[in-house]
């Protein structure tokens, strides 16, 4: 450790990002709050991160909602479940200007998003609409985005896809009111358009409900040339957990 974080300890002891317990080592949870944080591990699903049942084995499985109703990506990964201090997390990191919950989580989601990343990824985050960037300041997929960029070794471009119009917000609406929503919300920066063909995009998101707006920037990445759309978020919200 060098002199100056030696200090910085001293004054500003590395604090839980769930409590606000001091912590012994920066950008943590201490042990309460990691136990009451759903960590994703084993079997899950390999379009959304869904939690499945039973032994992790070597053949891809997919939740009953995916085989339903298939996702447009290739693959998927959740870092965290979307309940007790995962929705904690996020909602901080989301509207309580916690941006320095963004490193942990892409450290989360890099454990996760490992085996997908090759040299062609490209990371992306899910845009907000310029009004609301204003409004909140920063866009928080961007910041976990920048962070697994630097994790990973990987290119990440903040202005990849942008959206152009004001989407209400989806909360309590269904699947197809959702989609219906969103329809064409989503598109490729013009100015970026040279910077797509034949990537493997991976798009970086908060959160996943219905994983309506991940469909639609992976409808815009697939429109555009990117020869395959992977996406992670920090937290899966499930309906039957
Ligand atoms: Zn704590
Ligand atoms: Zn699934």
């Amino acid at each position: 450790m060098g002199l100056l974080q030696t200090t910085l300890s001293a004054i500003y002891p590395p604090r839980c990002l769930g409590c606000g317990e001091t912590v012994d080592s920066d950008f943590g949870l201490c042990g309460t709050c990691w136990g009451e944080t759903s960590f994703i591990g084993g079997t899950s699903c390999d379009s959304c991160g869904t939690p499945l049942p039973g032994e992790a084995a070597d053949d891809v499985a997919q939740c009953d909602s995916c085989m339903r109703a298939p996702k447009p990506w290739a693959h998927g990964r959740a870092a965290l479940a979307y309940r007790g201090m995962g929705r904690t997390l996020v909602l901080r990191l989301k509207h309580g200007d916690r941006q320095e919950i963004a490193r942990p989580a892409a450290m989360w989601m890099h454990m996760c998003v490992q085996p997908l990343i090759t040299d062609k990824t490209l990371i992306a985050p899910v845009p907000l609409h310029w009004l609301r960037l204003v409004k909140r300041r920063y866009n928080q997929s961007a910041l976990i985005a920048r962070h697994l960029s630097n994790l990973t070794g990987c290119d990440w471009c903040a202005d990849l896809l942008e959206r152009p119009r004001r989407t209400p917000s989806l909360d309590g609406k269904n699947r197809d009111e959702r989609a219906a929503l969103l329809d064409g919300a989503i598109q490729l920066n013009p100015r970026r358009r040279h910077r797509i063909a034949g990537r493997q995009i991976l798009l970086v998101d908060d959160v996943m409900t219905t994983g309506a707006t991940l469909a639609s920037c992976t409808d815009a990445c697939h429109a555009n040339g990117a020869d395959q759309v992977c996406v992670t978020v920090l937290a899966r919200a499930m309906k039957d957990i």
